[in-house]
């Protein structure tokens, strides 16, 4: 019979040589002479003190969580399980560990998506599927095998693949999602890298279609992390497989190639007849991207379920609505809502500065930017998009004075807060005190309320800079941003390597920040939903990525969005139920009756 609760000992955290065992001091079971929490005896290593165990036949669950309340290293997760959950687990990967439900079907010609935070079991599941990784079933004491694995899965759609893997038969490719980790692995230049995965001869169009050429020659270790995701995901399309596998592939990309990379995969699933398994956290391109979509939730770190496939229309929708029809799930408690037309600006907000048209080149003139002078106003939120290579980080370094103009007198004399696109704080320090560095509010109701708790930094102040997840990293990054005290805050690409929900989350502290601060921001980023939630007006970017930029002045949300989409030729509908805008496929009724009319987004 299914549990109805589970105990999730996180074993990096329970460190017993600095408490006193308080959980199994006060843990009620345990006052009445019964076993609930023990200790792992066999398990520690020699001369140190023994780790626990919770017995979850014993434990009285969630409503009483004493030992969660006690332990002072947050190493206790008691969880109830939804009643629905009725089924064993794909796979738990230990005693107190975290469980895994329900695995995604690969299909042959079909992009299959995954939507649903980080540490839900994603990379879990692919493992399964990939065959490195034998699922328990649950069953982690007596591992059961292939057999009995296939035996659970008979009569569902992952029979047949399960076979085959246990066969033995199934290869895959894999994009990881952390491509900044890709020079550490990997000594030599791109050409070297991409041509010892060139299995479907397929390299050179690949290449010329995410615009590599120019980086063929370059070394790894020289890329920008919008080329290294290129060239991952190049990597990976040239190998010849049956399966698979991109863990996110928008980060660091501009919109236009989020587009073409999302292309290439549907081309490879329908041309070919591959199966494609992709996690995504930009809404908008996964809607284009996938054909079927398995939502995932459950609690980051102790379980995860991942559900059967929904239409990609349905998953993203429900998923907005926080709650999954099928499933009788609430996943949060508060929906998603898009305006469908542009949020009203507030034209009375007075000037924070005045710029005058500015113009900057670099070198012999290699690259040359062109600002059109504007007025950025006291507590808004100013979206700023446009492709990569551009000009808009070149446009930041003018305001916050780290470059001078060559003509136009950009000193604006003002203090800005500024988050660069790569994240580079590594150093071996705690996160909490690094963030006490920045500003004495740190720890205060306020700052605990609107900035540690919407980008969940509770359960990482303890941890170094240099050990944290690139999302986790990206978090402290906005953190220490909007901390700081400041005239203008300026996030470049803030969604790179947050989650779905990190995104909804910070999207929300942003605003808020600036509603509550009075405060000024400035927010480069290329997840077209996060503009949309976020920004109040937008600055459009122009011109030919890396020879020569053209800033506009600020302008109102639908005319920004008019004159970027104009520039990508996409437009975008409304869904039916939802108002969540949907990328027009190209050359559609719609698509041509929208260009005319020149409303690429609020239509
Ligand atoms: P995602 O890909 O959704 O971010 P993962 O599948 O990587 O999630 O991990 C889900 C959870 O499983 C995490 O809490 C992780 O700590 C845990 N986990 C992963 N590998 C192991 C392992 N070998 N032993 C125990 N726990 C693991
Ligand atoms: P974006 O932020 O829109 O991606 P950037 O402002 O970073 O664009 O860069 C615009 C162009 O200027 C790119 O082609 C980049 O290679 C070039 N560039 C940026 N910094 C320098 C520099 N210090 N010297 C020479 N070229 C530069
Ligand atoms: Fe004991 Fe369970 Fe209560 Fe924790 S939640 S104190 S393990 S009964």
């Amino acid at each position: 019979m299914a549990k109805d609760s589970i105990a999730v000992v996180d074993l990096d955290r329970c460190q017993p040589d600095r408490c006193n065992y308080e959980c199994q001091n006060y843990c009620p079971p345990n006052r009445t002479g019964k076993e609930c929490i023990t200790l792992r005896g066999e398990d520690a290593d020699e001369g140190q003190p023994e780790q626990i165990r919770i017995s979850e036949e014993i434990c009285l669950g969630e409503t009483c969580g004493i030992c969660v309340e006690k332990c002072p290293f947050d190493a206790i997760e008691i969880i109830n399980l939804p009643q629905e959950l009725q089924d064993d687990p794909a796979h738990r990967y230990g005693e107190n560990a975290f469980s895994l439900y329900g695995l995604p079907a690969p299909q042959e010609g079909t992009v299959t998506g995954i939507l649903g935070p980080n540490g839900i079991g994603k990379t879990t599941a692919v493992r399964i599927l990939a065959g490195e990784l034998e699922p328990n079933l649950g069953r982690f004491e007596e591992p059961p095998g292939w057999d009995d694995v296939l035996e659970a899965y008979r009569g569902t759609e992952l029979q047949d693949y399960i076979a085959d893997v246990r066969d033995g038969e199934v290869t895959v490719a894999r994009k990881p999602q952390y491509v900044d980790q890709i020079p550490n692995q990997f000594d030599g230049n791109t050409r070297e890298l991409l041509e010892r995965t060139n299995e479907r001869d397929a390299l050179e169009y690949l290449v010329e279609r995410l615009s590599i050429g120019p980086v063929m020659d370059q070394a790894i270790d020289d890329l920008s992390g919008g080329e290294l995701q290129r060239v991952a995901i190049a990597a990976t399309l040239a190998r010849d497989t049956d399966f698979y596998f991109l863990d996110e592939i928008t980060p660091y990309l501009d919109i236009g190639q989020r587009v073409t990379a999302a292309r290439l995969i549907r081309e490879l699933a329908e041309d070919d007849g591959k199966s494609m398994l992709v996690v995504e956290h930009d809404l908008a391109v996964l809607d284009l991207l996938a054909d079927t979509l398995h939502v995932a939730y459950g609690e980051p770190g102790a379980y995860g379920v991942i559900t059967t496939p929904k239409s990609v229309r349905n998953g993203i929708n429900e998923y907005l609505a926080g709650y999954l029809e099928n499933e009788n799930m609430r996943i949060r408690p508060n929906p998603i809502e898009f305006e469908e037309h542009a949020p009203r600006t507030v034209s009375r907000a007075d000037t924070l500065v005045e710029y005058p048209d500015i113009s900057k080149s670099y070198g012999d003139g290699e690259f040359s930017l062109e600002v059109e002078g504007g007025r950025i106003r006291q507590n808004e939120v100013l979206g700023i998009v446009g492709p990569n290579g551009i000009g808009k980080s070149t446009f930041a370094k003018l305001l916050t004075g780290d470059l001078e103009p060559d003509s136009g007198d950009a000193d604006l004399n003002l203090d800005i807060s500024y988050k660069p696109q790569y994240v580079t704080i590594d150093q071996h320090m705690r996160v909490d005190v690094f963030l006490s560095s920045i500003t004495d509010q740190f720890g205060s109701s306020y700052w605990n309320t609107e900035i540690a708790q919407p980008l969940q930094l509770e359960r990482i102040m303890e941890q170094n800079l240099s050990d944290l997840s690139g999302g986790e990293r990206q978090r402290v990054a906005i953190a220490a941003c909007l901390s700081d005290s400041a005239d203008l805050y300026l996030l470049d690409e803030p969604s790179a390597h947050l989650d779905v929900e990190q995104r909804v989350q910070a999207t929300r502290a942003i605003r808020r920040y600036a509603e509550q601060q009075d405060a000024t921001v400035l927010v480069i980023d290329h997840d077209i939903y996060m503009i949309d939630l976020l920004a109040d007006r937008l600055m459009v970017f122009d011109g030919e990525p890396a020879v020569h930029g053209r800033a506009g002045t600020p302008q109102s949300m639908r005319g920004g969005m008019n004159e970027f989409l104009a520039n990508l030729e996409v437009t975008f509908r409304r869904d039916e139920r939802t108002s969540r805008p949907r990328i027009n496929k190209p050359e559609s009724q719609l698509d041509r009756q929208q260009k005319r009319e020149g409303e690429y987004y609020y239509a």
